[in-house]
């Protein structure tokens, strides 16, 4: 057998390339982390090369004797690390990601064309959660299903419930999604179920973002009202990417239904290790201290943009994220990312409320489960902060001096008699 480096030395310089560039920089993606030595070698095992169409015990391949038992201990220590009593709740570990998770949701609990409620995508709401524009269904669960986006107040940026509920009222949905992808503060659950409940809704949380937070007891608890929590496991969870989906009992069947023989085929084993793996880490100590360092961190981050006279959404975080808007510097998302990434600082340009448009965004995303796990405190995010905020000076001022002598001379160029003629001639 050969090894990568002697198979395809092309592939292999390129994976190297790209280990060196997340080692070298800070990585403050929210959505990234960077995962165990353990999960990485249930990636790569044997597992990969099994078909076990099925759950365990009532498989369509022969051969899965170890396969279930895996798959057993990911369920068990799922249901265990949320603390769900097993004769209420079930859980479902194949999903292939997030998004194929909350796909099955859709399809085990809605007809065709039934109607769903998600937190918008330009204020903080995942593309599954039912994204559409006005002239384009963006995301196949607006295109299956008919979607309706509920908001944030747009002065205080935080979720306006009210408004959901009044929403909720007319557009009477049969799921209403609790979720996000870019919203910095904790949700009310109790809220979002009465909601529900007046319209005879499912509650889905979706705590992709914060299933690691969730399972260290640090942000509220969605299992308390929610009837199904859908997740990825590779964001703050620390684990492969992959996803799961919990389910009150009543439900778990159909949820079964949709994951297979609905929606997918063969399970990867390898990833159901791999979490399995993972989810003995989460019931450690050593866990829990790591989600309560990935909050001080984003606060010491965010009070230390603050400090420095930076705009952030609803001024400060509950979670590992924040949004900085970039707006009152004259500067975009996109600007400010390009440069963070001449200086080996890794975020991402991210819709600001308020956005005419998603894509122009206003500020960028920043998130602490990475730089974390690496081992930065608090004292290490205030030196980040420093990072960026000067970044954005440096960007400020390009902008102010050659991006503004370069848009002259442009226009110069644009109104000298030559260049009509040719754009005369183009025309
Ligand atoms: N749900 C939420 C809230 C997310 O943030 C994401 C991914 O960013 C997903 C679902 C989809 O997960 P995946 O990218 O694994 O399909």
């Amino acid at each position: 057998d050969l090894s990568l480096k002697e198979h395809d030395h092309e592939l292999y310089k390129l994976i190297e390339a790209e280990k060196f560039r997340q080692y070298r920089g800070i990585e403050l993606i929210a959505s990234e982390n960077f995962t165990y030595k353990f999960v990485l070698e249930c990636l790569g095992s044997a597992l990969t090369n099994k078909y076990s169409e099925g759950y365990p015990g009532a498989r369509y391949y022969g051969g899965n004797e170890y396969i279930d038992k895996i798959e057993d201990l990911a369920r068990n220590r799922a249901l265990e690390a949320y603390r769900l009593n097993p004769a209420e709740w079930g859980v479902n570990v194949q999903p292939y990601s997030g998004s194929p998770a909350n796909l099955a949701v859709y399809t085990a609990l809605l007809q065709p064309g039934e109607r769903l409620m998600g937190l918008d995508l330009t204020q903080g709401g995942h593309l599954t959660h039912g994204y559409y524009t006005e002239s384009k269904k963006v995301s196949a669960t607006s295109l299956f299903w008919e979607s309706k986006q509920y908001k944030v107040n747009l002065q205080t940026g935080h979720i306006d419930y009210d408004a959901l509920e009044a929403a909720a009222k007319e557009f009477k949905p049969k799921i209403i999604i609790a979720g996000f992808s870019a919203y910095p503060r904790d949700l009310d659950y109790k809220r979002f179920r009465q909601i529900a409940d007046s319209v005879g809704a499912y509650l889905l949380a979706d705590m992709a973002h914060i299933s690691g937070l969730v399972a260290a007891q640090e942000l509220n608890n969605p299992f308390e009202y929610a009837h199904v929590v859908s997740t990825t496991t590779h964001k703050s969870l620390r684990g492969p990417r992959s996803g799961m989906i919990f389910a009150r009992r009543e439900i778990m069947d159909k949820i079964d239904f949709a994951v297979f023989p609905m929606l997918q085929g063969g399970p990867h084993n390898h990833q159901v290790a791999a979490l399995a793996a993972q989810l003995k880490q989460v019931n450690t100590p050593e866990f829990k201290e790591y989600c309560q360092q990935v909050k001080k961190n984003a606060k010491a981050l965010a009070d230390e943009l603050m400090k420095r006279g930076n705009k952030i959404v609803t001024d400060g975080t509950d979670n590992h994220l924040l949004l900085l808007d970039v707006r009152p510097h004259s500067l975009t998302g996109s600007k400010l990312e390009k440069a963070c990434d001449e200086v080996h600082i890794t975020l991402n340009k991210n819709t600001i409320i308020g956005d005419k448009s998603a894509i122009t965004p206003g500020g960028v995303r920043i998130g602490t489960p990475a730089v974390t796990t690496r081992g930065y405190l608090e004292q290490d995010m205030k030196q980040v902060g420093v990072f960026i905020d000067e970044t954005i000076k440096i960007s400020k001022k390009i902008q102010e001096t050659s991006g503004k002598k370069l848009k002259e001379f442009q226009e110069g160029l644009e109104k000298s008699a030559e260049i009509k003629q040719l754009a005369q001639e183009v025309e």
